[in-house]
């Protein structure tokens, strides 16, 4: 196999969490064009239906959207048995689904904190339970979770300790599953993105040019990336060319954590 074929997705179906836009679309996009049958999984269908739409007409790839809560079991049950249906096998999953609450932790109601870990944390174990077991009963596969440069650094000047807290708590997830997984061969590995040119943070470039400007200064490459650099390392990670590679944690940051 030549270099470049190990990073192929034939006969290989991937599910994107929250694939609809963002940094999961451009995971969603990078894995259909890489040759994988695609399925967007999402909380509001309209929308997962539409980018699923879109991508199989930009890659020609199979695409599907299912409804899916990532922070309701049955949601994820229901939808982890109809891909099943549909493809027979899970082989890639990608845990992006994401929150954050930017509010100071002495002001956050419990609430808000719970929100945020149910969606980044209980989220990914109820998936990586469901398809799991899905890849336990078949050949395998491949986890891949996007965590945050977050989970290991502060970040300023605004506030998002329960984000920081779940984005952490993924470390040991991760490292956790890849161990009692390996048997199985099911690989699970992390993604932490610095700051992606996602709408988040493309609001904030415009109604907030001082704290970007303070962003961009931690960073060693000047540019901010768009969501499809971190398809690239998707692929890699999702496909043979990294089947010596779990339980890592990889930073795509433009060098922020290392200034
Ligand atoms: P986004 O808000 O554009 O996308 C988040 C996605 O998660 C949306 O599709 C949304 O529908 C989905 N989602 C939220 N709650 C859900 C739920 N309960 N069930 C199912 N889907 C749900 O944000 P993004 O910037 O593309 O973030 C994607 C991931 O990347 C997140 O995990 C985020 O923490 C991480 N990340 C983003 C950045 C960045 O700078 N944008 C940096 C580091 C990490």
């Amino acid at each position: 196999m030549s270099i470049l074929d190990s990073f192929r997705l034939d006969q290989r179906t991937a599910v994107v969490t929250g694939g609809n836009r963002g940094i999961g679309k451009g995971i969603a996009t990078a894995l259909a064009d890489a040759g994988a049958d695609l399925v967007v999984a999402n909380r509001d269908r309209d929308s997962g239906v539409a980018a699923a739409e879109e991508i199989a007409a930009e890659t020609g790839a199979e695409t599907l959207a299912v409804q899916m809560d990532v922070t309701n079991e049955d949601d994820v049950a229901t939808a982890v048995e109809a891909i099943i249906d549909e493809y027979n096998s899970i082989d890639v999953l990608v845990n992006n689904a994401g929150i954050t609450e930017n509010v100071p932790a002495e002001r956050m109601d419990p609430e808000d904190w719970q929100r945020v870990v149910d969606v980044n944390l209980t989220g990914v174990f109820l998936c990586s339970k469901h398809v799991g077991r899905r890849m336990i009963d078949g050949d395998g596969g491949s986890i891949v979770n996007v965590s945050s440069i977050s989970a290991f650094i502060a970040n300023h000047p605004q506030p998002q300790v329960a984000y920081n807290a779940s984005k952490a708590g993924l470390e040991g997830l991760k490292t956790q599953l890849a161990s009692e997984w390996a048997r199985y061969d099911i690989r699970v590995n992390n993604i932490n993105p610095g700051y992606i040119r996602t709408n988040m943070v493309e609001d904030v470039l415009k109604n907030d040019p001082e704290m970007a400007e303070e962003w961009k200064r931690e960073m060693l490459l000047d540019e901010m990336a768009r969501p499809e650099s971190i398809g690239a390392l998707a692929v890699y990670l999702a496909s043979e060319a990294s089947w010596y590679m779990t339980g890592e944690s990889i930073s795509i940051d433009g060098g922020y954590t290392v200034r």
